[in-house]
């Protein structure tokens, strides 16, 4: 029996290297990639009750030429431990300040809004970077929401709260993702300068059939409705999630029920004749 135990403990220990391995070599694939142009920024579009375009959100894709297609769910969650999820934002910003021009360009006239890691919130200079992002391609800071967690909320609030407010002066604004996934109070509610909350697809997808879900939805919604936030859904799939929230005074809806992710050039190509002069 002991000998036993030791080979399950042998076993466990060379399981573990086999996937400390995994991480380095994919670590370091990650590393290259940004270098070797691997990423890409896919956008989908949030839509009002009308189906228009009112925004959308860029997400990013890992082509790997040696992997394929590597999940964000595998990478983005590595890069955050490894701090390269810094570098991969700076280059989200200046990528979507390009898009953002071009979107202007084939007269789309609506904010592109991007992840921010909190990890790359708090780096010393990542006002100056908004700033500069913004400047190389000559768009205002209105063009762009910036989704943050409420990770971001547990610690130095008073310091964030600092640093989004100059953000919000060059009319940057937040939305909060995930929103009721994470571990925060309410409290801060009521003293950051937010614009927006972004509904978790695991609630939305609980709508309308299950009671419990539902209800937080809803909640969501009519909390928003008092704080004088708005609210994207994000996850929307069926019809009947849908018009529940577009009955339930939802401002914009996400999903693969209106739209997959798309690179930004197919995206306006599909949508050249919806152009607003
Ligand atoms: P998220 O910010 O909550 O993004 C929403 C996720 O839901 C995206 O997954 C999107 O593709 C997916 N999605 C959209 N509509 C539907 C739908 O109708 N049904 C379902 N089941 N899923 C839908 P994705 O692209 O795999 O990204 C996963 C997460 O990775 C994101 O979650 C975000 O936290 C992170 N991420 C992605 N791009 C970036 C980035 O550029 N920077 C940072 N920091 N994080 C990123
Ligand atoms: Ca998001
Ligand atoms: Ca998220
Ligand atoms: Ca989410």
């Amino acid at each position: 029996a002991k000998s036993a135990g030791r080979n399950q403990i042998a076993f466990f220990e060379g399981d573990m290297q086999i996937e400390v391995e995994q991480r380095l070599t994919l670590e370091r694939d990650l590393a290259k990639a940004l270098e070797q142009h691997e990423l890409q920024m896919v956008m989908q579009a949030q839509v009002n009750n009308l189906g228009e375009a009112v925004g959308a959100e860029l997400l990013m894709r890992w082509h790997s030429k040696e992997r394929g297609m590597v999940s964000p769910a595998l990478f983005i969650p590595l890069a955050e431990e490894s701090g390269l999820i810094v570098k991969m934002g700076d280059w989200v910003l200046l990528e979507a300040c390009a898009i953002l021009k071009r979107l202007r360009r084939e007269g789309h006239q609506f904010p592109l809004s991007i992840n921010v890691s909190p990890k790359q919130f708090r780096q010393k200079d990542f006002v100056d970077k908004v700033i500069a992002a913004l400047e190389t391609q000559g768009v205002g800071g209105e063009n762009l929401i910036f989704e943050v967690t409420e990770g971001l909320f547990i610690d130095n609030l008073q310091e964030t709260i600092s640093r989004m407010s100059k953000l919000a002066g060059l009319g940057i604004r937040f939305s909060i993702d995930d929103f009721g996934t994470g571990y925060s109070s309410l409290n801060y509610l009521k003293r950051l300068p937010l614009y927006e909350l972004k509904i978790d697809k695991s609630f939305v997808q609980d709508v309308p059939g299950d009671a419990n879900g539902t209800a937080i939805v809803g909640s969501i919604l009519s909390m928003a409705k008092q704080f004088g936030l708005k609210v994207v859904a994000e996850g929307v799939e069926t019809e009947e999630q849908a018009s529940y929230l577009i009955t339930n005074n939802c401002d914009s809806m996400q999903g693969f029920l209106y739209s997959r992710p798309t690179a930004p050039d197919i995206w306006m190509a599909n949508h050249a004749q919806e152009k607003k002069q």
